[in-house]
């Protein structure tokens, strides 16, 4: 087991984790790698390429924007989304950066940030990802100082050109429980006569206790404080769309939903009893609404997929009578148990197998979330994940203008809804089931690797296409 709960849940800003977290960090990688390298003072220019996906809808996922504050030292995580706006102004109303805050140096965006929106793959790359960008740095003379090339894999993950699933396995912590699908997940869980949950508890205690040295019942509690922080960070993001009117950027006209609609239900009253689904479409509408102005979000298991889980949590908080802490950090170490399956097994990349791999992924770990935080059996999680994903295979990636707002804001509310009601199939089922989860990924990756590049985030074919932008 590669992937941490804490991988999959980070916090950081929209629109995208794959064009807008992870090109901030692999920019501020090779910023820190020119200082590492003592390269910083004698660097006089630094060019940036963006391929494939990254160029042809980087505009609309704020990648250009990433790029610069990820040059400058930025890491999304830490990055107050009220104050970007002022630092990228400066930037280019000077056309000049400062390297990691230190090393002033003249930027001028046509010229050092170029998108290649005919390549797929950087020229000589060894890794096929259409997700590559590449930095080079000169001197004053025009000498190469450093190259890198790096791709970002979806959900904020970045891996450096040539590192493949061997080199990255080399790099595996060491937890209780390494399980590499779900048969393996159901089964060790099983034999060690424990949830799902209890089981992903201790592989993410070990982890801290191997990344901290503390002892294990300390490393128990900070996971699970740490699991109520990011769920913290997630409502509070809930609210803030509910309460924020106004017009998404980007120059769709997209207005923002959450709040009316938020508005009509409270003053409608529990008269209606499909209600809590209006509801889980507010929740979930009000977290991508965040997230297409750039606000502060939680990946989940990516930003264009960020308001399933959140939707859905708060959902069970709300709705359940029983509802409590102990319920959401079940939910959230059983959806991470899911979300590990499909990092590890797929793909969580639009831009590799279409939003199957994005909001497809987040419903079926918010499925299976959903049974454990209502106290289902291992294989009513399983089932419900199964479920899920099975309703959400081939579902193809086509933003309009590249944007990360139509259809991905209402599709993350669908998918919210969707995510329900399979838990309840797989909690009403008392029988086996003839597809596992297993192969409902398989096949999920299968289906990606099929899909026409046009239709995975290029905006290139599909809503894109026949959608005309006004
Ligand atoms: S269509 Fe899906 S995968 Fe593509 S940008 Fe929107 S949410 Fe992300």
């Amino acid at each position: 087991m590669k992937t941490s709960l804490f991988d999959l849940y980070k916090i950081g800003v929209g629109p995208s984790s794959s064009h807008t977290m992870g090109p901030m960090r692999a920019a501020r990688r090779f910023a820190a790698e020119l200082a590492e390298t003592n390269l910083l003072p004698q660097t006089a220019r630094v060019q940036c390429d963006l391929y494939g996906s990254l160029a042809l809808t980087g505009i609309g996922h704020g990648t250009d924007r990433a790029i610069l504050l990820g040059l400058t030292g930025e890491e999304a995580a830490t990055l107050d989304p009220d104050t970007i706006e002022d630092k990228l102004a400066r930037i280019r109303s000077t056309d000049s950066l400062a390297l990691l805050g230190l090393a002033p140096i003249p930027f001028h965006e046509p010229d050092d940030l170029l998108f290649h929106r005919e390549t797929i793959y950087p020229p000589g790359a060894v890794t096929q990802h259409p997700n590559g960008v590449r930095f080079t740095a000169f001197d004053a003379d025009g000498r190469e100082l450093l190259s890198a090339t790096m791709f970002s894999i979806g959900g904020g993950f970045i891996v450096n050109d040539g590192e493949d699933s061997a080199t990255m396995a080399a790099a595996v912590t060491p937890v209780p429980y390494s399980f590499a699908s779900g048969a393996e997940l159901l089964s060790m869980a099983n034999e060690a006569k424990l949830t799902i949950t209890e089981l992903m508890l201790e592989n993410e205690t070990a982890l801290r206790m191997q990344q901290t040295g503390i002892a294990r019942d300390e490393a128990a509690t900070q996971v699970r404080r740490d699991i109520l922080r990011i769920w913290n960070v997630m409502n509070g993001c809930i609210s803030r769309g509910m309460r924020t009117e106004g017009i998404l950027p980007g120059g769709l006209n997209v207005r923002r939903r959450a709040p009316r609609l938020a508005h009509r239900l409270r003053s409608q009253g529990s008269v209606d009893p499909l209600a809590p689904l209006d509801w889980i479409t507010v929740y979930a509408m009000a977290v991508n609404e965040e997230n297409a102005a750039g606000g502060r979000v939680v990946t989940a298991p990516t930003n264009g997929a960020a308001g399933v889980i959140p939707a859905v949590a708060r959902y069970y908080l709300e709705f359940h009578e029983d509802a409590d802490e102990e319920g959401l950090i079940r939910y959230f170490l059983a959806s991470a148990a899911i979300g590990v399956l499909y990092k590890e097994n797929a793909s969580i990349s639009g831009a590799e197998v279409g939003c199957q791999g994005e909001v497809g992924v987040a419903c079926s770990m918010a499925a299976g979330g959903l049974v454990a935080a209502l106290g289902g059996a291992n294989e009513a999680v399983e089932h419900a994940a199964e479920i899920a994903m099975e309703h959400n295979l081939g579902m193809t990636c086509d933003p309009i203008g590249g944007l990360v707002q139509i259809p991905c804001i209402e599709r993350n509310a669908t998918a919210a809804v969707k995510a329900v009601q399979a838990a309840r199939i797989a909690m009403n089922e008392t029988e086996g089931h003839k597809v596992s989860l297993d192969q409902v990924i398989r096949t999920m990756y299968q289906t990606g690797l099929d899909m026409q590049s046009r239709y995975k985030e290029t905006s290139l074919a599909g809503l894109a296409l026949n959608v005309i932008e006004c």
